[in-house]
């Protein structure tokens, strides 16, 4: 049966940089490609930790040379992720369908988030993004007034805050789209993040929204049934990466949360992932969140596969 589907993608569908992503993309799509062939609707999120970390190095690195030009607030540096990202998969998803003979249009929406600026998260930044530094690296960074944190087992990275999504600004138009029959990429690295001012502003956040929660607030807003978070594993595990790790099939929320508070996800990787999926679950009865590896999308999808989550 046809299902309306969010599908987050994750760092490894994006790759790391340029021609990484170029490439990546191309295999992206063809996961996407195929859930669209299956007659599903889809409205297609994605990250930006390691792309707005470069864009945000380039901006920094261009004001050094030319003071003339100020330093990116990281709202605008999440917008030119957008664009970025959003260019390259609207422009190879849309070659992919026409392969396939399918004439869907595509589109990219510049998508604002907004957040509350009393957000705890603002005095306590978790969020990683950029590459992946050593120790000595991370000290440096953290000596020239950034925060660092080290990320589940990989390496340091520089993190920023990342507070809570509160509303989607452009949902209408995702919607009208999306009913329309064509193909939307909104929502990208959780939205650019804005907060309300006085009169009818929208001023950018110093703050990188989390793309999965973010996806979550975009799938009960549109009423889908399904969420697919796409990312490095297949499974949600369990005392992960240790000798008794076990890989999990299905969860009811409650199960989730009881993992939650045993701290089996690592904060700023796979929690966000299972708080989002729980949230999506608990919205509605008959609403599956599916979290596994973005070429077995299809399979998981079918129930072959993947942790999903559900009443
Ligand atoms: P993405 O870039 O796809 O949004 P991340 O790379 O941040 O996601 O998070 C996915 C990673 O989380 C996995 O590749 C894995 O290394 C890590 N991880 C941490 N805890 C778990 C767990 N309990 N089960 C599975 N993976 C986990
Ligand atoms: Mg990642």
């Amino acid at each position: 049966m046809p299902k309306r589907i969010i599908i987050a993608l994750g760092g490894n569908a994006l790759g790391n940089n340029l021609p990484e992503q170029m490439a990546a993309v191309k295999e992206t799509v063809k996961a996407i490609a195929d859930l669209i062939e299956e007659g599903h609707q889809l409205v297609v999120a994605h990250g930006n930790g390691p792309q707005v970390g470069m864009i945000n190095v380039a901006m920094t690195t261009l004001s050094r040379e030319d003071p003339s030009q100020p330093i990116a607030p990281m709202s605008v540096c999440a917008a030119m992720s957008q664009g970025y990202i959003g260019y390259d998969l609207q422009n190879a998803l849309r070659e992919e369908l026409l392969n396939r003979g399918i004439r869907k249009p595509v589109a990219t929406i510049l998508t604002q988030t907004i957040v509350d600026p009393n957000d705890p998260a603002f005095r306590n930044p978790t969020k990683p993004i950029g590459a992946f530094m050593t120790a000595a690296e991370a000290e440096e960074m953290r000596c020239r007034g950034n925060a660092v944190m080290e990320d589940a087992g990989r390496g340091w990275r520089r993190c920023v805050a990342s507070p809570k999504p509160q509303e989607i600004v452009e949902i209408e138009t995702i919607r009208t789209l999306m009913e329309a029959g064509q193909i939307v990429i909104a929502c990208g690295g959780g939205g650019i993040p804005v907060y309300r001012t006085e009169g009818n502003h929208l001023k950018g956040a110093g703050a990188v929204i989390d793309k999965d929660l973010a996806s979550e607030l975009m799938a009960e807003q549109l009423d889908a049934d399904t969420l697919i978070i796409l990312t490095a594993v297949e499974k949600v595990a369990v005392n992960f990466g240790k000798p008794n790790q076990e890989w999990l099939s299905e969860l009811t929320p409650a199960q989730a949360k009881k993992y939650i508070d045993e701290g089996h996800f690592a904060p700023g990787s796979m929690l966000p992932k299972v708080q989002a999926a729980v949230k999506f679950a608990e919205s509605k009865p008959g609403r599956t969140a599916l979290i596994t590896l973005l070429e077995k999308a299809k399979d998981g999808i079918a129930g072959r596969t993947g942790t999903a989550i559900h009443q």
